[in-house]
């Protein structure tokens, strides 16, 4: 079995019905790109990112017009809804009376200390947590000349005067984030925090890019932490199609063996002894099986080389031959197949298994 650094037990907050925080399963979050005042096109790709296993939904809202929407959305989606908001604490109360899950402020930036009391109490009166997004790229003027830079330290200062406002009101269903896009700062902050608080902390390295340097960037910052027992929930940052994010999410959680969802795909990369077409293969393969929730074991190997072996470890399994697989199921070998039935019969054969 593999080893991780214990979990750190952190307190537990519920965004909407999914816990996070105190041992629960480490939630994925994503966030909507659509423009939140279009209710039908966000409302069509928060159902999307429901469907690909996201957990918990955010959406920017950077106007009136935006939180009327909200309340439509809202009262449309089963999924919970974080609302992301900045500068203007009408906005926050707004979303909280459209039945917000959950809100991400930081309460130095959203008004008047009158504004943030207002804001916060009726949180804490309808038990809406609030999670603080420290960014590196926007931290706040006195903390960034004291530091000079937006360093971990500085970041980690940032959080905690935005956690003592809350915490001076009596609020404390709070959870953390401290984002940059440098992945050493981010891994060095949320060690800090780690430290220092015991609230649940949300993951994320921020503007991480496209999908290669995105999910690098992500899956060593994001999954270095959870390896380390650091993190309660996070969201992988993409510029994409936001599904792409809930499904790096999974394989980050996949390899490091918390969480599983989805069949496991194993390929070969292919060699001059290949004589299958594996690529197209291995695609349509993928995407047939990707709304499944079960998580079975699908080995797709090119050759008797290698092949055998990894497919006999699968559940289903196939090694190329020429012009043809041998299909392989717990350990079994079941039969010859020709190539141009192997994507259909593989389909067919995972599909009966976790049916
Ligand atoms: S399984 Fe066969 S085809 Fe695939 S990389 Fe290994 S040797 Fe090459």
């Amino acid at each position: 079995m593999p080893t991780h650094a214990k979990r750190k037990i952190t307190r537990r907050i519920y965004v909407g019905n999914v816990p996070i925080g105190g041992g629960a399963p480490i939630a994925v979050q994503s966030m909507t790109n659509t423009d939140t005042r279009n209710v039908s096109s966000t409302i069509d790709q928060i159902d999307r990112l429901s469907e690909a296993g996201c957990e918990i939904v955010r959406l920017a809202i950077p106007d009136k017009e935006a939180a009327t929407a909200f309340k439509e959305i809202k009262a449309t989606v089963k999924i919970p809804l974080i609302a992301d908001i900045h500068f203007d604490h009408r906005l926050a109360l707004a979303a909280l009376d459209a039945g917000a899950d959950g809100l991400r402020i930081n309460p130095g930036n959203i008004g008047s200390e009158k504004a943030v009391t207002k804001v916060v109490k009726v949180a804490g009166k309808l038990k809406v947590p609030i999670r603080i997004g420290v960014n590196a790229g926007s931290l706040q003027k006195d903390v960034l000349l004291k530091h000079g830079h937006p360093s971990p330290e500085a970041m980690v200062e940032s959080a905690l005067i935005h956690v003592k406002i809350l915490e001076s009101l009596g609020f404390d269903l709070i959870k953390i984030s401290l984002k940059s896009s440098n992945v050493m700062n981010t891994i060095r902050a949320y060690e800090l925090l780690s430290e220092e608080v015991d609230y649940p902390l949300h993951l994320g390295v921020t503007e991480a890019g496209t999908l290669i340097s995105g999910t690098v960037k992500s899956a060593i910052g994001i999954g270095y932490l959870l390896a380390s027992g650091i993190g309660d929930t996070f969201r992988v940052s993409l510029t994409r199609d936001p599904v792409d994010e809930v499904k790096v999410a999974y394989e980050i959680l996949r390899a490091l063996d918390l969480r599983h969802r989805g069949p496991e795909i194993i390929s070969c990369p292919t060699c001059g002894r290949c004589e299958i077409n594996l690529f197209d293969l291995v695609e349509k393969v993928e995407k047939a099986l990707s709304g499944i929730e079960a998580s079975p074991k699908v080995a797709i190997m090119g050759c008797v080389v290698n092949g055998p072996g990894e497919a006999k470890q699968a559940d289903i399994g196939v090694a190329g031959g020429k012009g043809h697989g041998i299909l392989f199921k717990k350990g079994e070998v079941m039969r010859k197949v020709p190539e141009h039935e192997l994507a259909e019969i593989l389909i067919s054969e995972v599909k009966k298994l976790v049916n």
